[in-house]
């Protein structure tokens, strides 16, 4: 199945996706983490949008439109994948339906004091992205990734002052969404407050 995860930053898309692509074996594509490995390798792509992602705001329509049409071009998306942050405007849901077939697009139920508390308790390996929580998703060893031992960082943008910034850009640009997907039928809500393990086993009974 083609599936997109909508919601606030900090709902969990990121950890469910990993988890449903294990399990579903379907890529799970994240506009953001492509973002994050271009800036990291310093790649032109990169060097344009590392001061936008400091800051909490959205990268241009044209630029992620494409970026997303070239992924989802390669053969390992054939029988299926997760859309992880994107589309992000209605621009780019409104590009997305001459690209490809969305199956259901699942919306995050969170309020907005859940995603300050998992925004600013999130911890990102440096090494593999591999996410955690201070409270919620502990690694055994402090500031170590279990994965591959990598040392954890706080994101820029999980800074308090991009925090709001972000949460403003969702409910302007992208909350307009689970209107555009719940016209299309296509709008599926999950509870997003839950661990991890027991929102998949609920997306497990939904599909
Ligand atoms: P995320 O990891 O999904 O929270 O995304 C981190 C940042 O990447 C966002 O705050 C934006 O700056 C940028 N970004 C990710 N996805 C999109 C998108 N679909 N459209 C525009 N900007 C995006």
């Amino acid at each position: 199945m083609n599936f997109i995860f909508l919601g606030p930053p900090g709902a969990g898309k990121g950890t469910l996706a990993a988890k449903v692509a294990e399990s579903y074996k379907i890529p799970h594509i994240s506009t953001g983490e492509i973002f994050r490995a271009a800036i990291k390798a310093q790649t032109p792509l990169g060097q344009k949008v590392k001061a936008i992602l400091d800051s909490g705001a959205l990268v241009s329509d044209d630029i992620t439109i494409e970026l997303v049409k070239d992924r989802l071009s390669q053969p390992d998306t054939k029988n299926g994948f997760i859309l992880d942050g994107f589309p992000r405007t209605i621009p780019q849901a409104e590009a997305l339906e001459n690209i490809v077939k969305i199956d259901a697009a699942v919306n995050f139920d969170i309020s907005d004091e859940g995603v300050i508390e998992r925004l600013s308790g999130r911890r990102v390996c440096k090494n593999c992205s591999q996410n955690y929580h201070i409270k919620f998703l502990k690694p055994a060893k402090e500031n170590v990734c279990d994965k591959c031992g990598g040392e954890l960082f706080i994101r820029d943008d999980d800074k308090p002052e991009s925090i709001a910034h972000r949460l403003e850009v969702y409910r302007s640009q992208t909350a307009p969404l689970i209107d555009f997907y719940k016209n299309k039928k296509l709008l599926v809500d999950i509870d997003a407050k839950p661990a991890a393990d027991i929102i998949l086993a609920e997306f497990k009974k939904k599909f």
